[in-house]
C-alpha cells in the first residue's frame, strides 16, 4: 500500500463534534477522522517534487465541499486557484510544485465556517533518472498478453468480496483467475522466449457485474483490480520484470471508463461524460477526422459518441477531466516504473485532448514509448497519427507509435491468397510504399495478432509454413514487432471477426492441472515444439542485432511466388527470403547486388549454418530463410 494522504477534521466550537473514524485502511490509501468533510477520493493520491511541470491539479470529492475554503503552507508550494463544477460534492485544487521543492506532507486546510478539515497529501522523491527513462523501440519485441488469461498464480484471489463477477473458467467471457503472481512465476520464461516488453492488457479495477476480465472497463483509474493482486504486487512486478530485461507497457485507456466507475454514483459534472453524460453511440466513423469534407456533425458522432452504454465516453474537452486523464498516466508512470504506453482507442478521443495527453506525458518522460491503437486499413488515416509531419488541415500530432493494423492486414491476405501481378507477396512488397507517409516508420508497431484478432495461426488455416513466413516478416521489417501470446505454441482460434472471447484462450500450462504446458513443452505436439523453438531462436538473434533494429531496409518486386527483402547498416546484410511455392525454387541473387554484392558466404541465422552461396539460392519449398553475412 502506498502512503499518500490523510485527512484531519477539528472544529472551533466548544462542543467538539470530532468524531474519529478508525483509520479508513479499505483500499483507500489515505485515513480520515472526520466531523463535517468527510473526504473520501483525493486523486492523484499522491505526486512526487522536481516533475517538469510544476502544475499539480488536485481532485477532491466530498459531500457539500465546493465551498470550503482552502489553504495551505509549504515552502515550494503555492495554491494557485480552485475549481468548481455545477456538483457541489467536488472540489478542485491548484497547486504549483516549484522546483526545489523537497519531498514530504502537505497540509492542506480546508475551512468551512466554524469547521476545518486538514488533508495531508504526499510529494514523495522521484525515482533517480526517472525523467530519463528508455522507452520501448525497434530495438524491442513485444509480448501482448492478457492477465487473466496467462497463468493463475494464487487461486486464492480469484473472487473476492464486494466483486459481483466470479470466476467461472468454462464460460469464454467469465474471469478465469489469471493474475499477477502468474506472470511473475513466468517471467523467466517470457525473457527466455527472447520477447524485452510486455504488454499485458488493462489491470485497473473492473468491478462490472459481468464480462469484466478484459479490462477495458475501469471503476477506479487508481487501483490495480484485486483479482489481479494490489498496486504494490504491480511495482513490484514491474521491477522484477525489469532487473529480468523485460521492459512494461501500460494499456490506457483515456476514451471511457466502465459504467461501474466510482464517478457514475455521483458524477464530478454535468459534462464529465460525452454528450452531456448520455449514451449516444460513436458512429466509429475514423476517417472524419482527417477527411477534408466531413461534416462536424459526423466528427462528433466519431469522438463524441460512447463506444458501448457500459463504456461511458470521457469528455476530454472539459479541462478538469482532461487534466485528470493526464495526470493518472503520469501518475502510473512514475509510480510503476513503466516504459511506455499502449492508448486504447485512440482516435476516439478527443483530438486537441489526446494530442495533448500525448505531450505532457513525453515532456515529463521525453523517451516514452507511447503507441495508439487506430484500428483501420486505411494508411492515411493511420499516418494521420504519427508523429513528425503536418497533415494537410495543418494538424501536428504528437503520439510517437501507432498500432500497425493497415501492413498486418496486407500481410494476411499476402499470405493468404494467391500470387499474381497485384495480389499475394506484391501486396506486401507495394504495402511498404506507405512509409512515405511517416517520418518514423520504424516505430509503428507491427503484429501478428493481439487480443482482437483472430489468432494468427487459424488466420493462415494452421499452415505453420506461413506461420513462420508472416513472424519473420513481423520481426525482420522495418518495423517495432508484437507477438500474441501463444503464438508461440501455435494456438488456435475462430476466423470469425467478432468473436473476441475466443481470441483469448487460457495459455497451456498457467493453470494447475493443465494437461497442456507450454512452459515445461509437456503435453505439447511435435510441431508446436518445433515452432516454440524456432521463434526463440529467432528473437533471441534478433536481440542483438542493431542491422534489425536500425538498419535501413531495401527490397525487390517479388518474383514467381518469391519475395527478398534486405537490411543493411555498415557492412552487415540480412537478406529474408520468402517462398510461397510448394517446391523449391531458386533465386537469382544478382538481382540483389545493389545491396547484396557477390557474396560467397553467409550464415542461417536459426540453424546457424554457414552455406557457400553462388549467384543463385534455393530457397526450399514454402519457407522463409534468414541469411546474415558482412560484405568485404
Ligand atoms: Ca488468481
Amino acid at each position: 500500500m502506498n502512503k499518500t494522504f490523510q485527512v484531519r477534521t477539528s472544529t472551533s466550537s466548544i462542543k467538539t463534534r470530532f468524531v474519529a473514524l478508525c483509520a479508513i485502511v479499505f483500499l483507500l490509501p489515505f485515513s480520515a477522522w472526520t466531523a463535517t468533510l468527510q473526504i473520501d477520493r483525493v486523486e492523484p493520491p499522491h505526486w512526487w517534487v522536481g516533475m517538469k511541470s510544476q502544475q499539480l491539479e488536485l481532485m477532491i470529492h466530498a459531500r457539500d465541499i465546493r465551498n470550503a475554503k482552502p489553504s495551505l503552507q509549504y515552502p515550494g508550494v503555492t495554491l494557485v486557484g480552485t475549481h468548481a463544477s455545477d456538483n457541489p460534492n467536488y472540489l478542485w485544487l491548484q497547486l504549483k510544485v516549484s522546483a526545489n521543492t523537497q519531498p514530504g506532507f502537505l497540509n492542506i486546510k480546508l475551512r468551512q465556517g466554524q469547521d476545518s478539515t486538514v488533508v495531508r497529501y504526499e510529494l514523495q522523491a522521484r525515482e533517480k533518472d526517472s525523467a530519463r527513462r528508455e522507452g520501448f523501440s525497434s530495438a524491442d519485441v513485444v509480448l501482448n498478453l492478457m492477465p487473466d488469461r496467462f497463468a493463475n498464480g494464487d487461486p486464492s484471489n480469484d473472487n473476492q468480496a464486494g466483486f459481483a463477477d466470479k470466476a467461472n473458467r468454462e464460460s469464454k467471457q467469465g474471469r478465469h483467475g489469471g493474475d499477477i503472481a502468474g506472470l511473475v512465476k513466468n517471467l523467466d520464461h517470457i525473457a527466455g522466449m527472447g520477447y524485452t516488453a510486455i504488454w499485458p492488457t488493462p489491470l485497473l479495477e473492473n468491478n462490472q457485474p459481468a464480462f469484466s476480465y478484459h479490462g477495458y472497463a475501469s471503476t477506479d483509474n487508481y487501483r490495480i483490480d484485486a483479482r489481479y493482486g494490489s498496486n504494490e504486487d504491480y511495482r513490484r512486478m514491474v521491477q522484477t520484470a525489469k532487473q529480468k530485461g523485460l521492459k512494461f507497457i501500460q494499456d490506457i485507456v483515456p476514451n471511457h471508463i466502465g459504467d461501474h466507475h466510482w464517478w457514475m454514483r455521483d458524477l464530478p459534472a454535468k459534462d464529465w461524460l460525452s454528450n452531456r453524460n448520455t449514451f449516444t453511440p460513436t458512429n466509429h466513423a475514423r476517417t472524419t477526422i482527417s477527411d477534408p469534407y466531413a461534416s462536424a456533425l459526423d466528427r462528433e458522432g466519431f469522438t463524441q459518441g460512447w463506444f458501448a452504454p457500459s463504456m461511458p465516453d470521457m469528455n476530454g474537452r472539459n479541462p478538469r477531466v482532461a487534466n485528470y486523464l493526464i495526470q493518472n498516466a503520469i501518475w502510473w508512470v512514475e509510480y510503476a516504473g513503466l516504459a511506455g504506453i499502449r492508448v486504447d482507442t485512440y482516435g476516439y478521443s478527443d483530438k486537441n485532448f489526446i494530442n495533448e495527453w500525448v505531450r505532457r506525458l513525453r515532456e515529463e518522460y521525453p523517451r516514452l514509448g507511447i503507441v495508439g491503437e487506430e484500428w483501420t486499413d486505411n494508411p492515411s488515416v493511420q499516418a494521420y497519427w504519427a508523429r513528425g509531419k503536418t497533415q494537410a488541415n495543418g494538424f501536428r500530432s504528437n503520439l510517437p507509435s501507432v498500432m500497425d493494423f493497415v501492413l498486418q492486414g496486407q500481410m494476411l491476405k499476402a499470405l493468404s491468397e494467391p500470387e499474381s501481378w497485384n495480389t499475394g507477396l506484391r501486396r506486401l512488397y507495394e504495402s511498404l510504399a506507405n512509409d512515405q507517409l511517416v517520418a518514423y516508420p520504424q516505430d509503428q508497431v507491427l503484429f501478428d495478432g493481439n487480443h482482437d484478432t483472430p489468432r494468427l495461426f487459424s488466420a493462415l488455416d494452421e499452415d505453420p509454413a506461413l506461420t513462420r513466413m508472416a513472424l519473420a516478416y513481423v520481426l525482420t521489417t522495418k518495423r517495432t514487432p508484437q507477438i500474441y501470446y501463444g503464438t508461440e505454441v501455435l494456438m488456435t482460434s475462430p476466423k470469425k471477426h467478432d468473436d473476441f472471447d475466443a481470441f483469448r484462450a487460457d495459455f497451456p500450462g498457467g493453470w494447475e492441472g493443465d494437461a497442456i504446458n507450454a512452459f515445461t513443452g509437456q503435453g505439447l505436439t511435435s510441431v508446436q515444439k518445433e515452432h516454440q523453438q524456432w521463434l526463440r531462436a529467432l528473437l533471441n538473434w534478433r536481440k542483438s542485432q542493431e542491422v534489425i533494429h536500425h538498419g535501413k531496409l531495401m527490397h525487390f518486386v517479388p518474383d514467381s511466388g518469391t519475395y527478398a527483402l534486405v537490411r543493411y547498416q555498415g557492412k552487415n546484410r540480412v537478406m529474408v527470403i520468402f517462398n510461397k511455392n510448394k517446391s523449391d525454387t531458386s533465386i537469382d541473387l544478382k538481382r540483389f547486388q545493389e545491396v547484396w554484392p557477390a557474396i560467397t558466404k553467409a550464415t542461417n541465422v536459426i540453424s546457424k549454418e554457414v552455406l557457400s552461396l553462388n549467384q543463385t539460392f534455393l530457397a526450399p519449398a514454402r519457407s522463409v530463410t534468414i541469411l546474415q553475412t558482412s560484405i568485404p
